[in-house]
């Protein structure tokens, strides 16, 4: 279990990361959002023992992160490190190397998973000759290579096409299977809503959103109104009061509400036309993510 607590980071009287704390247990996933300079790259840093926090510590099962430690952490940070002068096996050699595994081993775990990515072929070809997609690919089997307790993961999916998504993806759940504590950070919604059980929102190194995604969600007071079908007095609807707006996308109406009070309102008017669905969605967490942003410059 990965445990952060109270960490502080300041780069003169710029608190990038402030009074943070979260829990990550074994075969989690958690989720570390904020938009550009919120300060994940930083707790990232402290996390993997790269760089010191001023205040707080860190844990991963019960030990402060040191030389030792990191060796039971992978990554896949959002500036790429590959050598790419190298051989495909010479990079992962390398890694392995530096995490502490015998070369036999490592060669064992780089077959099976170039075989399972699908690149076998590229075993000794050079790092730059492969395409962005099977960098990628590489980048997040270097990170793996030492069967990770801890996993942190900043946009790996960029520049893969969904067939390799989905290959990483798969991936990604079997290590949650398997134990490993997982920090999962995209600008991407839909692969967080996807993904993580928990997360935190940052806003200058603030979090001032966490815990259960489903809970977020759930707590989030504003609704969409998804309604299909014909006759429906949308100029009505459009009139309630607690209506925030109403949207139209291919024949299905998209009304957002204050909260889902107002919902019985608008099935009133909706019931007299023909209507063929009506659901009460939570709020997108892209929405929520704005909202809670946002609401924090104004
Ligand atoms: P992004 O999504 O753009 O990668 P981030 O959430 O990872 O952003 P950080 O890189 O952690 O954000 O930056 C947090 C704050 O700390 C920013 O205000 C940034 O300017 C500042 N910062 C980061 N690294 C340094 C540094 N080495 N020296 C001074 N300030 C820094």
């Amino acid at each position: 279990m990965l445990i952060v607590k109270n960490i502080t980071k300041k780069y003169g009287k710029n608190v990038a990361v402030d009074n943070l704390s979260f829990a990550v247990a074994d075969g989690e996933i958690f989720g570390l959002l904020g938009e550009n300079g919120a300060g994940k790259t930083t707790t990232f840093r402290i996390i993997m023992g790269l760089l010191e926090a001023n205040a707080g510590e860190v844990t991963l099962d019960g030990k402060k992160i040191d030389y030792n430690e990191t060796d039971h952490i992978g990554f896949v940070t959002e500036e790429r490190s590959l050598l790419t002068k190298l051989s495909v096996q010479e990079q992962i050699e390398f890694y392995g190397t530096l995490k502490g595994l015998e070369k036999e081993e490592i060669d064992k775990r780089l077959d099976y998973w170039l075989d399972r990515f699908e690149i076998s072929s590229y075993k000794t070809r050079k790092i730059k000759e492969l395409s962005k997609g099977n960098q990628q690919k590489i980048q997040f089997i270097s990170a793996i290579i030492n069967e990770p307790k801890l996993l942190i993961l900043d946009e790996p999916f960029t520049g893969l096409d969904p067939i390799n998504v989905k290959l990483i993806k798969d991936a990604i759940y079997d290590l949650k299977k398997k134990g490993t504590s997982i920090i999962f950070s995209s600008h991407q919604m839909e692969y967080i809503e996807d993904f993580c059980e928990k997360l935190v929102l940052l806003v200058k190194g603030h979090a001032i959103l966490e815990g259960k995604l489903s809970d977020i969600k759930s707590n989030y007071a504003k609704k969409n109104i998804m309604v299909k079908g014909s006759n429906i007095e949308i100029d009505a609807i459009k009139k309630i009061k607690g209506v925030i707006s109403v949207t139209e996308n291919q024949g299905e109406y998209c009304i957002k509400v204050e909260d889902k009070s107002i919902a019985p309102k608008i099935f009133n008017i909706v019931k007299k036309g023909d209507v063929t669905k009506y659901d009460v969605a939570d709020a997108s967490l892209n929405e929520i993510f704005i909202e809670a942003v946002g609401g924090i410059h104004e």
